[in-house]
């Protein structure tokens, strides 16, 4: 007979993957500390896979037998987190493997996936932490964003960025021993130069949503309703309509046609113009930020209404008619979120988005890593992914 189904569940198996070069260098030591153990009292395997380069995490996503495992564990930074979606995405079995749990110890320069996960789970940002989460094997669904650029189609969780964000990014990568700290320095610089970056942002606007709709939608989620009505009433923001956005085609590697709601909205391809419904800003930019979540990074507040499955995207856009003052004034209060209050500052949900860059020369980033600086579309798909989080 079998007992032991039972009275002894199969331990869980998590993939690992640890990046000695993300952060400041700590990921080894941050997963070997104290997880480690916490995760093995918790009964959950882990295999170990040691990121030797650029794009190592992802090959190995696309190759392996996934089956053998409950979930992945990235120690590193939000690069990383990247390099899976998108490796799964290559797979054939992508309808499948999407639904593997995906959790994050905080390794990197950013931690904005991290940062976003302990404060939805109403947890502290440390280690420990975010290490029960994980062991505690519960799941949230998390947004995801199909983004289409001339050459590819791809997936991003957290940011599109452009100008001087973009800027920082990757003009601060020489700093990166010094961890976060490094995009404070780059900062500074930048916003001497304050330079300024002609584009066009077309975007898709979230519908208004009816009151009862709202109601019912924060009582399904429980302590975190309670926390959102919190940080709402701050930020006196609205609860903007709830979408729905379906993928038409399964083949989602070779189309971009997307249905955004109930309204088999297809978005043309990068070269063809936008539907009517869709709203235009063109004017010049200090820079404009596309984000999913929340936190940008543990001290960035990026988009204080976002949710991880609200199903929109957060445009961000400041103005270039923002002086070095006022540029400086934003810059310092990113950390809870208030730079939103600037008059130059945008902030804006919606479905849907294409970014025109018109300024010769500058960088894109997504998920904060480089790009083919060009034009970039994406729509968001309501929880496309699992992440672990209370
Ligand atoms: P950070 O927040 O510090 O940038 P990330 O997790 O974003 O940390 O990782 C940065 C990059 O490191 C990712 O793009 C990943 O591809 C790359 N990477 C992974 N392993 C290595 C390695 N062994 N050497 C160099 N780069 C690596
Ligand atoms: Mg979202």
């Amino acid at each position: 007979p079998d007992l032991g189904s039972k009275s002894c569940p199969a331990p869980r198996k998590l993939l690992v993957f640890i990046n000695p070069c993300s952060g400041s260098g700590k990921a080894s030591k941050i997963f070997n500390g104290k997880s480690k153990d916490i995760l093995n009292e918790a009964d959950i395997l882990c295999e170990v896979v040691t990121t030797e380069r650029v794009g190592h995490a992802k090959d190995y996503i696309i190759n392996a037998n996934l089956s053998k495992w409950d979930g992945i564990l990235v120690v590193s930074g939000d690069g990383l987190i990247y390099e899976v979606i998108n490796g799964l995405n290559e797979r054939q079995d992508w309808d499948t493997v999407r639904h593997m749990p995906i959790g994050i110890l905080p390794a990197g320069s950013g931690n904005a996936l991290y940062a976003s996960i302990m404060k939805f789970s109403g947890e502290p940002n440390d280690i420990v932490s975010a290490t029960f989460i994980i062991a505690k094997y519960s799941t949230r669904p998390l947004d995801l964003m199909h983004l289409q650029s001339k050459k590819n189609n791809f997936l991003a969780f957290l940011s599109i960025g452009w100008g001087m964000i973009a800027d920082i990014d990757i003009k601060s990568e020489k700093f990166h021993f010094l961890g976060s700290n490094r995009f404070t320095v780059e900062a500074v610089s930048m916003i001497a130069k304050r330079k300024v970056y002609r584009g066009k942002i077309s975007y898709l606007p979230c519908d208004k949503e009816p009151e009862e709709t709202r109601e019912s939608q924060w009582t399904n989620n429980g302590n975190v309703s309670e926390r959102s009505a919190v940080m709402d009433e701050t930020f006196n923001f609205h609860n903007d309509d709830d979408m729905n956005v379906t993928q038409l085609d399964a083949n989602h590697q070779q189309s971009a046609i997307l249905t955004v709601g109930d309204d088999s909205n297809p978005i043309p391809s990068l070269d063809k113009p936008l539907p009517n419904q869709w709203k235009v800003i063109d004017q010049d930019f200090i820079t404009v930020v596309i984000g999913n979540l929340p936190y940008l990074s543990t001290d960035f507040l990026f988009a204080p209404p976002s949710r991880l499955d609200d199903g929109k995207a957060y445009i961000v856009a400041v103005s270039d008619k923002v002086n070095r003052k006022g540029l400086t004034k934003i810059l310092l209060s990113t950390k809870n979120g208030q730079y939103i209050e600037s008059p130059d500052v945008q902030l804006i949900p919606c479905k849907a988005f294409r970014l025109v860059p018109e300024t010769e020369g500058g960088y894109l980033t997504v998920d904060g890593e480089v790009v083919d600086y060009g034009p970039i579309q994406g729509t968001v798909e309501k929880g496309g992914l699992q992440v672990f989080c209370l």
